[in-house]
């Protein structure tokens, strides 16, 4: 059974698709089966994934609106070693198209309940807002994972996040719980990167990952390679930070059955 996370924060250019590529990629890696949504309309997971979003028919977007089947959506990234159920602009469309279909927040998790034994994770990557397609994905998953940059201003951001996920929780899905912070864009040789993240490590303890993704520009340029950047320069030290966060996930999980679906989990 698969063990379902999604990795949001309403800001954008945090290092959400990094995250959710790579860590995909890391996964894959470490001999995980791993099928990655791209639920964001700009497709740039999909995109990153090597899967070119203008030939994508059927896409996530046919699958949500029950168009067509995810086996018949979702295709093999040539170089990550995982499944992308890839999205374009189309998906746009179905922030407005959901909101009278029935079970509207719950489209993607009975989509995913077909696929299930198919994966060991299946991560979901979202756009910066928190709409319909955001709610899907915190629908579907046991666990939020929030990839965040050590600056001031990252703090008040995660408030609303922090509540959105509350709330999300207590009336939709009641198995959502915030797993936890990543560290991402992280360059020690800042002090006030330091002093957040030591702040974040009082206030939120173990829910911030150990691992920390460092400011690294192989990251950056893979993408445009159409490689998740663990499978553009293996030995970066962005793709090896990837990796060890794969290891971390896969340790939490099987440490507490955390995040496997019909586990009993503690909140
Ligand atoms: P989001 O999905 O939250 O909008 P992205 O993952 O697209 O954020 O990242 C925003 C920008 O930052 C992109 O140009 C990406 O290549 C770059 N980036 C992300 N993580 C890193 C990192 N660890 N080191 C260097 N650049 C990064
Ligand atoms: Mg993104």
């Amino acid at each position: 059974m698969a063990s379902v996370f999604c990795v949001a924060n309403q800001k954008g250019g945090v290092g959400k698709t990094t995250t959710s590529v790579n860590l995909a990629a890391g996964l894959a890696r470490i001999g995980q089966r791993v099928l990655l949504v791209d639920l964001d309309p700009q497709g740039n997971a999909t995109m990153g994934s090597g899967v070119d979003k203008r030939q994508l028919s059927p896409s996530v977007y046919q699958a949500l609106l029950g168009i067509a089947p995810l086996q018949q959506a979702r295709r093999r990234s040539p170089h990550g070693g995982y499944d992308v159920l890839g999205a374009n602009r189309e998906l746009a469309g179905a922030e407005v198209e959901l909101v009278d279909q029935p079970r509207r927040e719950h489209r993607l998790k009975d989509l995913l309940r077909e696929v299930d034994a198919d994966y060991d994770f299946v991560l979901i990557d979202t756009p910066p807002a928190l709409g319909l397609l955001t709610l899907n994905a915190l629908c579907a998953a046991r666990g939020v994972i929030v990839p965040m940059q050590c600056e001031y201003f990252a703090l008040e951001g995660l408030t609303d996040l922090v509540n959105t996920v509350r709330q999300v929780h207590a009336k939709l899905n009641p198995e959502l719980v915030l797993i936890g912070l990543l560290r991402v864009m992280f360059d020690p040789r800042i002090t006030l990167q330091q002093q957040v993240s030591d702040q974040l490590k009082t206030h939120f303890g173990n829910k911030v990952f150990e691992t920390v993704i460092p400011r690294n520009v192989r990251l950056a340029e893979a993408p445009s390679y159409g490689m998740p950047g663990v499978v553009f320069d293996r030995a970066s030290r962005g793709a090896l930070a990837y990796v060890e966060f794969a290891e971390e996930m896969v340790r939490r999980v099987s440490a507490t059955g955390f995040g496997s679906r019909g586990s009993t989990v503690p909140a």
